[in-house]
């Protein structure tokens, strides 16, 4: 039997264990100076301004959400093909969800599905003043669209970038108030646990960075209470203000030793990824009409995830038939993702709605496996497994 190909994997190389263990040794574990020096290569990688790294791709989302303000009476756009996450952090401020729409053939938020999200009524009591587009599977969306959309209506985008890292400036944040990144370990580079936001705004990074510890403030020309923060003109040594509630999400310094070392990689991971996406491209194209990759376009792309659209009922089959005879092929593979607007918790929240565009992408959706130690034999076997498995 072959070695089980997962739909993913992180690549751990012998420069980032010796990473690891020059940072467990230093004076700090948590907050330390590789934190800075992360943000810093983050930011360059990205080709942003700025890079607050904080201890998930939840925490990278939520942060932006608070810097803005975002609070109940308030409702932001996400599409319902993302993570669970996206629309989380959401309702972690207090704010409701209003879900759009996709693309069938891509999965993402478009701005015809933006527009149509915005024409709905949002749930009693609330308005929209944002929207997160997710740049699904490593596409990235119109930006330039949706941007002059959301500008045409007053509203803020917060990109949720998680499967965007190594696109090409994904970071910039020139359509949006802010990127989020995540370096779980399927991501395209990985922490563990982890995530970035980026910015263009410092004022909004400033924000963030002290949100992501407690909201605890230490600069004196900050403070509110002088009565107890000075004595005799002298700032008291031990004191600190909490002007706002904020959360735990700092990352800890041996973390950022290892993102250190990965972004070093990360083009040549990236590189490997797009090779192998084409590969794939070459060899699945014989299976058309019914089944073809997720069109990848001409935008920059971070190559996160390799999705085929499968017309299961074409080939007399299912998804979970196709599933499991691949695992016997010992070839791993995912659904990404479950419309997060049937989520029970969403579904009680807002009452059923019917997305087509979405609908149809969950119908046929199937993540195979996609990572960068694949070998070009690897992607060949599981070309042809996919074909034994619908009897094509
Ligand atoms: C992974 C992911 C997240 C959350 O990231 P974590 O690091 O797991 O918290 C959010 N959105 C999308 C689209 C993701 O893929």
């Amino acid at each position: 039997m072959p070695d089980f190909l997962p739909y993913g994997r992180q690549t751990i190389e012998a420069d980032d264990v010796a990473a690891v263990a020059a940072a467990l040794t230093d004076d700090y574990l948590t907050t330390g100076p590789r934190v800075e020096a992360y943000e810093a290569a983050f930011a360059q990688a990205a080709g942003a301004a700025h890079a607050v790294a904080s201890n998930s791709g939840t925490a990278a989302l939520h942060l932006p959400l608070l810097a803005l303000g975002l609070g109940p009476g308030e409702a932001v756009v996400v599409p319902s093909i993302t993570f669970v996450a996206t629309a989380n952090v959401v309702r972690m401020t207090g704010a409701e969800v209003v879900f759009a729409d996709v693309d069938p053939m891509t999965g993402l938020m478009t701005p015809d599905t933006l527009r149509a999200a915005l024409a709905e009524t949002p749930p009693a009591g609330t308005r929209i003043v944002g929207a997160m587009p997710v740049h699904l599977n490593g596409q990235l969306c119109d930006m330039a669209g949706l941007g002059a959309l959301a500008a045409e209506r007053g509203l803020w985008l917060v990109e949720d970038a998680c499967h965007a890292i190594g696109a090409a400036a994904a970071g910039a944040c020139r359509h949006s108030r802010a990127a989020a990144f995540s370096t779980h370990p399927v991501k395209g580079i990985t922490t563990g646990e982890g995530g970035v936001t980026t910015t263009a705004d410092p004022a909004l990074a400033d924000h963030m960075r002290r949100l992501r510890s407690h909201g605890l403030v230490r600069e004196p020309a900050s403070f509110m209470r002088p009565d107890m923060a000075f004595e005799d003109g002298q700032t008291q040594p031990w004191y600190y203000e909490l002007p706002e509630i904020g959360w735990n999400y700092r990352i800890p310094d041996v973390l950022c030793a290892l993102g250190l070392s990965q972004l070093a990689k990360l083009p040549r991971l990236h590189a490997r990824r797009a090779h192998l996406a084409g590969l794939y491209a070459r060899l699945v194209a014989p299976l058309a009409p019914g089944i073809a990759l997720v069109p990848r376009g001409e935008r920059p792309d971070g190559w996160h995830l390799l999705v085929a659209l499968i017309d299961f009922a074409r080939f007399g089959t299912t998804r979970a038939q196709v599933m499991a005879a691949l695992r016997r092929e010992a070839i791993g593979t995912q659904v990404h993702y479950i419309p997060v607007h049937e989520q029970p918790y969403y579904r009680d929240r807002y009452g059923p709605r019917r997305l087509a565009g979405a609908d149809a992408y969950y119908a046929r959706c199937l993540s195979l496996p996609f990572f960068p130690q694949m070998t070009d034999d690897d992607v060949a076997r599981v070309a042809a497994a996919l074909k034994r498995s619908v009897g094509a």
